[in-house]
């Protein structure tokens, strides 16, 4: 988001005033060059090596960033089989889809095979169920949980000895043992730590597990590092630098793959680090309330839209688009849920009156996927941005979409 020569706030080179007037409030926007400058990024900082990337969709899965993204040239990671069909109808070919979930049924593992998408499995139980099934002629890939704390909050931290993710690395010979009596074949192994990893030395331990677990699976294709890179929140804040994780791990994958005797493929299935800074919820403010020691601003948006920083303490900036060179007061935002549901606690916004449009950014990912309909509120409408041009993907809920599949017995 950049301030265009009027000093007002513009989205892609559109004013968000002019978005918001035409699809109204709360509204979620994204803007595609973002998302393909993020991509790009990823591509170059690991140019040295064969990297193949699959967009973690639980992130943001509208079909038509979906597309896009898959235009870009990106593979899907799907969690669920109901993703596996969002990817087919946004375009991905079934062998450039990964499907890692997590608890789910043997049942839901067979319907993805049956589809063609490469299956990730996670659990001892389904390995061996998927191995008396098909033997050697389904290649599987495993995801192995490297006993590595990393990520910015314990409940995104999915990598660590008690998290219910991945078999556990001291558990390879049970692995080798279903693998060798069903006669699978591995092609590949996966793991992810986590979400808002900061530190790369994180991703490059997780890497030294990866190549320790590799070395006992000749058939290898592939090796996953799943996802987890933290992208800036605040203005100034620190990210992940994927430019020096692309040289360090470039370096280290390569000399791997050298001893292994086989040039692997190095995978990533990044989420928030595609999309979340391509996304923003614009909002309108609907009452100002002063406590002892508040001033409020309340808008018509809430954890019913955006529930990361009431369920992760997330931080997300938060702008006045509708004065965006006023003096700066402190404010605490808040939603109109009826909960505590707090966007940001005394922060400095610049002055802020009734009807302003606050917009939050860092919304592209977890923002509308997670979003729900509690309170009976309808969900927001969508809006992509592409060259210079808004499209809208997503019409705003109505009271026929709460209603529709409600039996009434009366
Ligand atoms: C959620 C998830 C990702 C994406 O994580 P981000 O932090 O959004 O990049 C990648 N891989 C798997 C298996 C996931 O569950």
């Amino acid at each position: 988001m950049v301030k265009d020569n009027n000093g007002q706030y513009e989205i892609g080179g559109i004013g968000i005033a002019s978005l918001v007037e035409k699809y109204g409030s709360p509204l979620y926007i994204y803007d595609t060059a973002i998302i393909r400058r993020q991509y790009e990024r990823l591509i170059k900082a690991f140019e040295n090596t064969r990297l193949d990337i699959h967009y973690a969709c639980k992130a943001l899965n509208n079909i038509n960033i979906m597309r896009y993204i898959c235009g870009l040239g990106a593979g899907l990671d799907a969690v669920s089989i109901q993703e596996v069909q969002l990817g087919f109808k946004a375009g991905f070919d079934p062998k450039r889809i990964i499907y890692t979930s997590n608890s789910v049924s043997v049942l839901e593992y067979e319907q993805a095979i049956e589809t063609g998408v490469h299956v990730n499995i996670d659990n001892l139980y389904v390995l061996k169920q998927i191995g008396d099934k098909y033997g050697d002629s389904v290649p599987v890939s495993i995801r192995i949980n490297p006993h590595i704390m990393g990520g910015g909050h314990l409940k995104i931290s999915t990598g660590h000895a008690d998290s219910k993710f991945g078999i556990s690395r001291h558990r390879i010979p049970d692995i080798l043992e279903i693998v060798k009596t069903c006669g699978m074949k591995v092609s590949g192994l996966h793991m992810h730590t986590g979400s808002d990893i900061l530190d790369i030395d994180v991703f490059l331990k997780g890497a030294e597990v990866m190549f320790d677990v590799a070395r006992h699976f000749p058939n290898l294709q592939f090796l996953d590092f799943g996802s987890g890179f933290k992208v800036p929140y605040k203005p100034d804040d620190y990210a992940t630098d994927i430019e020096l994780l692309g040289s360090l791990l470039t370096q280290r994958f390569n000399d791997f793959c050298k001893e292994y005797g086989k040039e692997l493929t190095l995978k990533f299935e990044p989420g928030k680090f595609l999309v979340s800074q391509a996304g923003y919820l614009a909002a309108k403010v609907n009452v100002m309330k002063q406590t002892a020691s508040t001033v409020f601003a309340s808008v018509d948006t809430g954890l019913n839209h955006l529930i990361r920083p009431m369920f992760y303490d997330a931080y997300h900036h938060i702008i006045n688009a509708s004065n965006p060179n006023g003096t700066p007061h402190v404010y605490t935002v808040a939603g109109y849920i009826c909960e505590t549901d707090t966007f940001a606690k005394d922060r400095e916004i610049s002055e802020i009156t009734v009807g302003d449009i606050l917009v939050f950014q860092n919304a592209g990912a977890y923002g509308m996927t997670m979003a729900s309909n509690y309170n009976a509120r309808p969900r927001p409408a969508e809006v992509m941005l592409r060259d210079g041009k808004d499209y809208l993907i997503r019409k705003r809920e109505t009271l026929d979409d709460l209603l529709r599949n409600q039996v009434d017995i009366a």
